[in-house]
């Protein structure tokens, strides 16, 4: 059976107690699988097998994987058959980053948008086991979207906490439309998950922040399907976005576990990109030190990564040095300009999704990465979240403020404007430029 175990000290908790951390230390706790009999090759044939069954949960990316899930019967499962995003080439995107391929994994192919889904599909599962009724998050936006929308399927009351003034509008909307109740709170993602903690561990409320180790469960069945829509051939690298670090720490967790299996005899390298503003394992990481300082102010215009404190730092880091990964940061015009060329090859994406193009590019540059690698970047949310963003890059009208500093514009170096016109054929015809 499942088991919770602290990454610190080591101790098992059953999976029926309401755990987040661990309370003898409260350090994060991970859900550990028993490596039973079954083999590499009959998990592979089973999933496989499962992908052309027509069963609602067969159909779903995370839960076909529920041999290293935790427990749930069919009657407790709250799916909208979530997963089986696709996997698309990208050679406008490879061209500008300098590498001679790039596949792209769009998790914002999701029912809500975002690859939050993936966990909350699994979190609500659970909140479900564990008898609750009501459910809450705070949240830069996805994980507020994805909780109300899987809660109001589980028909649960659920509470969202997001900084006010700084969540993209087409998520906050999600939350409204699924019912959740929104509390804007007067202060940044950090302070909300402070609150958010404190009201859950007061009250009987479900928390299902990324700290909650069901949530990344299910993130980890990204490793899981990305094999298989590859045939189970692995790539030599996997780059992800990072803000709370649970998307990276859950992938991670998933090739590993695969490893310990036999399913794979490799990890890719897992490569987690931030944002300048924001990015507090990368200075942890090139400074080499021992503990994340968290970061405050945090700052960017890709508000689904906007946090300074990420709660998954310790599972992140396990999972660099379990694959020889590494860390990059990049700046805003860097993002902007890569959200771009994504658009360019028919993709689209959120501009936290961005970070990942934007950053293969500054790492090929540093003969980090060979052109030639087998490269897998992650993109985690849909375009249409955020369409300020991208009307205004192409307009030319996009504008931040780092803390305390000037407002700087960014340079909309791959602008696509429209073009006003006068009502009027002849005009028309010479503004085609045919
Ligand atoms: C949540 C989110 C991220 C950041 O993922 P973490 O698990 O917090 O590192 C990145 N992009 C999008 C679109 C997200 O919604
Ligand atoms: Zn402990």
């Amino acid at each position: 059976m499942p088991s919770l175990r602290c990454l610190s000290c080591k101790t098992n908790y059953p999976t029926h107690e309401k755990l987040y951390t661990c309370p003898a230390c409260d350090g994060l706790l991970d859900v550990t699988y028993p490596i039973d009999e079954m083999s590499g090759e009959r998990l592979m044939s089973l999933w496989d097998w499962r992908r052309a069954s027509p069963r609602t949960i067969d159909q779903s990316g995370v839960w076909r994987f529920r041999e290293l899930l935790p427990e749930a019967t069919e009657d407790e499962i709250v799916t909208l058959t979530e997963g089986n995003t696709q996997l698309w080439e990208a050679p406008r995107s490879a061209k500008f980053a300098g590498v001679d391929r790039l596949v792209l994994k769009h998790l914002g192919m999701n029912p809500t948008g975002s690859f939050k889904d993936l966990g909350m599909t699994t979190g609500i599962t659970q909140a479900r086991r564990l008898g609750a009724q009501m459910v809450a998050c705070a949240s830069t936006g996805n994980t507020s979207a994805s909780m109300a929308a899987y809660a109001a399927r589980a028909g649960m009351k659920s509470y969202v906490f997001i900084p006010s003034g700084q969540i993209a509008l087409g998520k906050l909307s999600q939350a409204l439309d699924y019912g959740a109740v929104v509390l804007q709170i007067e202060g940044d993602f950090d302070d909300a998950m402070r609150l958010v903690r404190e009201v859950a561990s007061e009250t009987p409320i479900y928390l299902l922040n990324s700290i909650n180790p069901f949530r990344l469960e299910g993130q980890k069945t990204i490793a899981f399907e990305l094999l298989q829509q590859r045939g189970w051939q692995i790539p030599d690298r996997i780059v992800v976005p990072g803000g709370n670090l649970g998307n990276s720490s859950a992938i991670a967790k998933g090739f590993r576990e695969l490893l310990e299996r036999g399913v794979i005899a490799r990890m890719p390298k897992l490569t987690i990109i931030q944002a300048e503003g924001s990015n507090p394992l990368y200075r942890m990481w090139s400074e080499k030190s021992e503990v994340l300082a968290p970061l405050s102010p945090a700052w960017t215009l890709a508000t689904a990564i906007k946090i300074g404190s990420p709660v998954s730092w310790p599972k992140a880091i396990r999972g660099l040095h379990c694959s020889n990964g590494t860390v990059e940061s990049v700046n805003e015009q860097e993002i902007a300009d890569a959200k771009a060329i994504i658009g360019s090859d028919g993709i689209g994406c959120e501009p936290a999704s961005a970070v990942t193009v934007a950053g293969i590019r500054k790492l090929v540059a540093a003969g980090e990465i060979d052109p030639g690698e087998d490269i897998v970047a992650i993109l985690t949310g849909h375009v249409l979240k955020d369409p300020d963003y991208t009307v205004n890059y192409h307009r030319g009208t996009l504008t931040y403020a780092p803390p305390g500093g000037e407002r700087i514009s960014i340079h909309s170096n791959y602008a696509n404007a429209f073009i006003q016109v006068p009502s009027e054929k002849q005009a028309l015809l010479s503004a085609l430029q045919l």
